[in-house]
């Protein structure tokens, strides 16, 4: 099946009960038993629930696997993962990833014995140089968040693998989705989302997923899920299965605005850089086609006049809307270095105070291309 039927059909059925097309909302937290141990599939929700694992069977398809769980954030998805690493362990991960994944792994994972280090994965030559005897894992974002740098899942995937076999290669795959890149095809051992970005796609709910290729990654992760516990409403998971329904037209028409809008940005004059994956000045631009079926619906651009300029373009827009977040049908702006990435501030992973970050929504494109013609005309 292509992507496109899979978003609409894969782990759905009809509900055997009442025959309802779409997955009810199974708002219970418990199961009868027939008999003293003996149910029929489900006992209690944090293991299992029957609108979740809709969900979960969803979204393994649209990556190309059997083996989803879902969780109650993209950072719980994140969390879980980092679990199955012990004391000692060292992860290798991209110079630019996240605010709140370098948070997660920085102020805490660290604290229990984790190793970290950084390096510029678009550039798979680090990441072999990068590589210690005791790495475990290697953590790829692409495209980044918020550079939009792009690392070839294919070529990292033949190092770290080439290298040792038990090295998990993980992929967050947040800003693409599985409609523009799958990364188990590439060579990824385990995928992660923040669902509630483009696959939620309509800025109502927080969810994450890990999408595993190994059954026994998965079976490890979904101990994990149910010990750990951070699992997702049914409610959550409803919207979540309704969102993913349109992602392949949501995603062209994202990349679509996104492309006039970066070929906007990159000839004009108070713009110092554009950055978008397909746009012909992006370093990686030949990685991204290769990769990617189209650029996406984010783009970040540097004003020449620094943070001051950044925060008069996102103050001043009126259709974009100054909040953090992406993915929704509602195009967003901010300032990366004061909104969603304060917590690398100081660190190696900081980012230009100059930086906006829009994730182009499905509005009519003239209408925001001359919202920010507008808010530049101020600065
Ligand atoms: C938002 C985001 C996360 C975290 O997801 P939450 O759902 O906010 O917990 C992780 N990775 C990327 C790339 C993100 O954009």
């Amino acid at each position: 099946m292509q992507i496109e039927t899979q978003v609409i059909h894969a782990g759905r059925s009809a509900d055997p009960a009442t025959g309802a097309v779409m997955p009810p909302i199974y708002q219970t937290s418990t199961y009868k038993q027939d008999r003293v141990g003996q149910h029929r599939g489900y006992e209690y929700s944090r293991t299992g629930n029957p609108t979740r694992a809709a969900l979960e069977a969803c979204l393994a398809a649209l990556e190309g696997s059997e083996h989803g769980l879902a969780f109650a954030s993209g950072m719980a998805a994140i969390d879980v993962v980092l679990r199955l690493l012990s004391p000692g362990d060292h992860v290798l991960a991209g110079n630019d990833v996240y605010g709140g994944t370098f948070r997660l792994f920085d102020s805490e994972f660290r604290r229990y014995g984790l190793e970290f280090t950084y390096v510029d994965t678009s550039d798979p030559a680090q990441v072999e140089s990068g590589l210690r005897p005791n790495t475990r894992m290697v953590w790829l974002e692409t495209p980044t968040n918020p550079l939009l740098n792009v690392s070839d899942i294919s070529a990292v995937a033949r190092i770290v693998h080439g290298r040792s076999s038990d090295t998990l290669l993980v992929v967050d795959n947040t800003f693409a989705t599985p409609y523009l890149q799958r990364p188990l095809e590439l060579g990824a051992d385990i995928v992660v989302h923040s669902t509630t970005k483009y696959l939620g796609g309509h800025s109502d709910v927080v969810g994450g997923a890990v999408i595993s290729r190994d059954a026994d990654i998965h079976t490890r992760l979904a101990f994990l899920q149910n010990a750990a516990g951070a699992v997702p409403g049914p409610l959550d998971c409803f919207l979540v299965l309704r969102g993913v329904q349109t992602l392949p037209v949501r995603m062209d028409r994202h990349a679509e605005n996104a492309a006039a809008i970066a070929d906007f940005l990159s000839r004009h004059p108070k713009v110092a850089v554009t950055l978008y994956p397909f746009h012909p000045s992006h370093p990686q631009a030949a990685t991204a086609r290769r990769q990617m079926r189209n650029g996406g619906g984010m783009v970040s651009f540097v004003l020449k006049n620094g943070a001051e300029a950044a925060r008069h373009v996102a103050e001043n827009t009126s259709l974009f809307t100054l909040a953090e977040s992406l993915g929704g049908v509602e195009s967003l702006i901010e300032v990366p270095a004061v909104m969603t990435h304060a917590s690398t501030a100081d660190s190696p992973l900081a980012v230009d105070p100059g930086l906006v970050r829009l994730s182009v929504g499905l509005e009519h494109a003239d209408d925001l291309l001359s919202d920010l013609e507008h808010a530049l005309s101020g600065v």
